[in-house]
């Protein structure tokens, strides 16, 4: 039965964030941070869905360490961190925040209550551009701003984004139905409520297999990197199990002119604003019963006060 697995994956997920929220203080190096939670993961009988996600202050989203990365976490702002845990291709995509000094509170605090309201209001049945109207609303009631392009996701087997999504804004077509899973995730900041790509890369994901004439070390790469992580994303320096430091920017930029990889470019707030993100997958197991698989919410409850 796939419930038990995605509830082993949510377990793990909720576990690492624990991890994470002992692990994230001031002057930490990020890549001891991401490396440590990933293992975590591994060690727990999961694997990583995507890299450990470690977005600071303006960034959003998509920022993970990279090779011999050096970034500390700072004294002041928000550190977002997203952590993605498969068991069997079952996924589990969860985040916090943590505010590095009170002044972040409140944009957390928003996050916290747009994701609970999200969650309570998410049934069989109901409307994408409800639950998304819900998430605004909230947000908004704290002076604060959504980020209105980004958004949660419908989750299949190995399938991270699997078309439908939960807006954070009043918008979108279409109904949640029994029996589907969704990472809601809002995001709030005090800048412009949009974010752009950035000139960072660190996350890539393997579109397809498709072979490469005359390109043997090409296709046999991608024929591992499919069989490790399907079309997951995964991490540059994960690329250091399979091939030399020396080589990887070159593979890199190879695969993308081949198109056979896409690149998620880092995340960063248009207005400059910092941003805050709460997110859990949940699963609407029937009616009257939509299950919390990662509950990030409870972790936020336990530090809120301590
Ligand atoms: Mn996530
Ligand atoms: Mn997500």
């Amino acid at each position: 039965m796939e419930l038990k697995y995605y509830k082993r994956a949510g377990e793990i997920a909720h576990r690492a964030l624990k991890l994470a929220l002992d692990l994230v203080e001031p002057e930490e190096p990020v890549l001891d941070l991401c490396q440590r939670i990933e293992e975590f993961i591994l060690n727990n009988g999961g694997k990583p869905a995507f890299p450990v996600n470690v977005s600071i202050n303006q960034v959003a989203a998509h920022y993970t360490a990279t090779i011999d990365d050096d970034l500390l976490i700072p004294k002041k702002g928000i550190v977002k961190v997203d952590v993605g845990v498969q068991v069997d291709g079952y996924i589990a995509d969860t985040a916090i925040s943590i505010p590095l000094d009170s002044l972040q509170d409140d944009l957390v605090e928003a996050a916290y209550r747009a994701l609970l309201a999200a969650i309570n209001v998410t049934k069989p049945g109901e409307s994408l551009s409800f639950i998304g109207a819900t998430i605004e609303k909230t947000i908004k009631a704290f002076g604060l701003k959504p980020i209105r392009n980004l958004s949660g996701h419908k989750i299949d087997r190995y399938t991270l984004h699997a078309g439908k999504s939960i807006p954070n804004i009043r918008a979108g077509w279409g109904t949640v139905k029994k029996g589907e899973v969704f990472a809601i995730e809002p995001f709030t900041t005090n800048g412009a409520g949009v974010v752009e790509e950035g000139v960072t890369v660190t996350i890539f994901r393997l579109r397809s297999v498709k072979r490469i004439r005359k390109r043997s070390d090409l296709n046999a790469l991608v024929e591992k990197l499919w069989t490790r992580y399907r079309g997951l994303p995964f991490a540059k320096r994960w690329l250091l199990e399979f091939i030399p430091k020396e080589d990887i920017e070159n593979t890199l930029y190879e695969l993308s002119r081949h198109k056979l990889i896409d690149s998620y470019p880092i995340l960063i707030e248009q207005g400059g604003g910092l941003v805050a993100q709460m997110e859990d997958t949940v699963i609407l197991y029937d009616e009257n019963e939509t299950i919390n698989l990662t509950n990030s919410i409870k972790l936020y409850e336990e530090i809120k006060y301590r």
